[in-house]
Parts: structure tokens; sequence; C-alpha cells
């Protein structure tokens, strides 16, 4: 009886394992042959109708008719532009899937069939091209293929799912907007937060994501530095903030040589400097623009003290008026933590799902990304990365130097489709469904 009932047991198991490997199989099939030509279409107009932070006006109302048709309850202009799909499918978590929408201030040069001739005009008032150089059309087509997969197979997950399209990730700000206009107050608050991002490095078909600190902390600092202007000839007549500028474009670099703990990644950039108007006339003041990069918070702000310290400091050895230090708090972006046992528990769904072998642990970056804001917030959220380099292309880049490929943000930048749309898709689909498992 004991031997019977054992052998029941095993034949159940076996049986489970059976059919939920034939329906994931039989799932990657549909993906490829149903799914993917008509998401196809989708990523090509996306990816030829561009619009810059804060303008998302027309991919907004596209991805909310689609989440409408797939009978989401659709709210618009959250966070400005933003839009939030709920679909309740019984009792269950909530799992928050995000895309970001807007495209970059880049002319394109793919020379792709559907390429963006789009132009508009920037918060400068100039007008720019426009281009998705940074994949987030591959991610809202990606968003919507899950969302059209998930509704219709809803008799296997039960559960919340709450799909956001957010604007402004490029300046950092869509996340806190969406937050700040009750993204979590409003709305079915989520259990867990999940997304991905483009990587232009890695090849199409795989996936990596990190446990932990993944992206720094992203802080924009600005500095007036201030002299005496007048005549070029007559330097000693002024207190030049030209020179004084350059002491302390040099003095930035022993923050990071010589104060920071060589075992905590900074960065320290000056991107931008800005100062007079002709070679006879000594300017009376000099604009700098700084990135500041880090992961620890003491670090950060051991970091930004420092840069406001030495660039008083340049100033009162030049005898010079004070400068004007502006830390930008409206443009900062926090570190990206992937939550650890969220992590540990969808790497093992997408080895199992893609292959051991298709999915790696990357270094940290120095990007900032606002999904962090997510998680900061309180919800285990967990990003990762999206391999889009096509494989040829990216197998030449490590035996040619010469053969580099585009990085994200780049004029020649697109993502081998449809291979990583079919492997962002189904490692979206295959996290959902196991953390909304009956
Ligand atoms: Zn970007
Ligand atoms: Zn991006």
């Amino acid at each position: 009886m004991f031997m019977f009932k054992h052998l029941f047991f095993v034949f159940i198991i076996v049986q489970m394992f059976y059919t939920t490997t034939a329906f994931s199989e039989e799932l990657s099939k549909e993906i490829t042959t149903k799914h993917t030509p008509e998401l196809m279409k989708f990523y090509e107009y996306l990816h030829a109708n561009p619009e810059l932070s804060f303008q998302e006006f027309k991919t907004a109302a596209v991805l909310a008719s689609e989440l409408k048709k797939l009978g989401f309850e659709v709210k618009e202009k959250i966070g400005r532009t933003g839009v939030v799909g709920v679909f309740r499918n019984g009792k269950g978590p909530t799992v928050l899937v995000r895309t970001d929408m807007d495209g970059l201030p880049v002319l394109e040069n793919t020379k792709l069939p559907y390429a963006s001739k789009s132009v508009a005009r920037n918060d400068k008032g100039l007008d720019t091209g426009v281009m998705h150089a940074c994949g987030h059309d591959l991610h809202m087509t990606n968003w919507v293929g899950t969302a059209r997969i998930l509704t219709s197979i809803k008799n296997n997950w039960s559960g919340t799912l709450l799909f956001i399209a957010q604007p402004a990730e490029e300046i950092g700000a869509g996340a806190k907007a969406m937050l700040d206009d009750g993204l979590f107050r409003d709305f079915p608050k989520p259990d867990f937060c999940i997304a991905l991002h483009c990587d232009a490095a890695r090849p199409a078909g795989t996936i990596a994501v990190r446990e932990g600190l993944a992206c720094a902390n992203v802080d924009s600092v600005d500095i007036v530095v201030k002299g005496k202007g007048g005549h070029g000839a007559a330097p000693h007549a002024t207190i030049d903030p030209i020179v004084l500028a350059a002491r302390i474009i040099l003095d930035l670099q022993t923050l990071v040589s010589r104060e920071v703990n060589p075992l905590d990644p900074a960065v320290v950039t000056v991107g931008s400097i800005h100062g007079g108007t002709k070679h006879n006339i000594i300017p009376s003041e000099v604009k700098l623009q700084l990135t500041v990069r880090t992961f620890k918070d003491d670090v950060r702000n051991q970091v930004l003290s420092g840069i406001e310290r030495i660039a008083k400091a340049a100033a009162i050895g030049a005898n010079a008026p004070e400068p004007e230090i502006l830390i930008r708090n409206t443009e900062f972006t926090p570190a990206l933590s992937n939550d650890i046992p969220l992590t540990q528990r969808l790497r093992k769904v997408w080895e199992d799902k893609l292959g051991k072998e298709f999915v790696s642990k990357p270094e940290q970056v120095m990007w900032g990304e606002d999904f962090s804001r997510y998680g900061k917030a309180g919800i285990p959220s967990c990003m990762f990365f999206l391999g889009t380099a096509a494989k040829k292309k990216y197998e030449a880049s490590l035996i040619n130097k010469n053969a580099s490929l585009p990085s994200l943000h780049s004029e020649y930048y697109h993502p081998d489709m449809p291979a990583s749309l079919e492997t962002g898709i189904n490692a979206t689909v295959s996290a959902v469904l196991d953390l909304l498992k009956k």
C-alpha cells in the first residue's frame, strides 16, 4: 500500500513537471509564431515615432489603447504623461511591470527602413532630432507583448497585474513624478516590481541580472566660478575665473583618487565648461556642470561635500568671491538595488526557461536608472538587462576592437530584432507567471 501510494505521488509529480514544461514550450512557440509578427509592426511604429521626456503624448495614447483592448482598467496622465493599467484576475499578489517611454535628442543614423525622422523642441527651445537610442521602444513592445500573452492565458495564474508606462526616464524624473502623483496610493500597491533594460554590449538571446546594487546614484552639480572681469592685457587688475575654474577642475580629480576609499566606486566628471566671449576679455564668471556617480550614500555625501569644499577653497586661494554651488536635487537618481531574495528567485526561473548559459551576472555599472525609486519606496524590485547585439556583430567585436558595438544613446544603436524581443518576452512572462502561480 505504501509502495503504491509512493508511486502514485511520483506519477503526479512527473505529470505536473511534464505539463509545466509542455506548457512552457508551447508558450514559447506561440510567442514566436503568433505574437512576434504583430509586435514587430508595433515596434517599428514606436521606433519611427519617438518623443522626448514628458512629451510622450502619442506614445502614451497608443499604449493606453493597447491595454484597454486587453481588458485592463486604464488611467492616463499619471505623473504628467504616465499610463497605469490594472488587470484583476483573482486572489494573489500584485506584480508591477514597468516600461519607460521616452526617446533621446539624437539624430538617428541607423539607415533602418523604419528609422526616425522626428524632430522636436527641447526644453531650451531648440529643435532636435529624436531617436529611440536607449531601446525604450523595445521595452514598450515587450510590455505590450507580455500583457497580450498574460491576458490570453489568465487561467494559468492568479493575482493582479499593474502595468505602468513611465515617462521621462532619461532625465531621471518620471518615476518620481508617477509616485508623487499617487501610483502607490490610488492603485493596488504592488508586492513585486519588475522591468528590463536593453544592453547593447550583450548578445541577443541572453539576459543578465545582479542581486543587490546594480546601478549608481546620479547627481548633477552646477558650479558658477566667480571672478572680476577686465582687459585681457591687464590680468593684474582682474581676478581671472578661467584660471580659477581650471584649478578647480584639476583639484576635483583628487576627490576620487585621494579621498574616497579605493574599494568604493565613484566618478566625478566635468561635462561642461562655459566662460568668456573673446580673446582679449577676462570674463567675470565661468559655469561648470558636473555629473557625480556613487553607490553608497556615505560616499555620495563625502563626494558632494568635497566638491563644495574644493571649489570654495580654490576661490579663497585666488582671493575671488565665493562660488555658487547648486546640487540639483530634482535631477537626483538613487542607486538601483535589486532585492536579493526576489532576484535569486527569478534567476532560477530564467535559468530554467532560457538555459543557465544564457543568464549571467553583470558587473555593477555607473549608469543611473530611476526604476530604483520603486525599490526605494519599499517594494521588492528587480531590473534585468536584455542582450540586444546581433550575434555575428557581437562575436566580431570580441576579436576586432575596430568592430566595437554602438553603445546605448549612440546614433547607430538598434537592437537585433525580433531575437531580442522574443527573449525579453519569454523572460518577463515567465517571471510574472512564477510570481503569480496558483
Ligand atoms: Zn538612456
Ligand atoms: Zn534607458
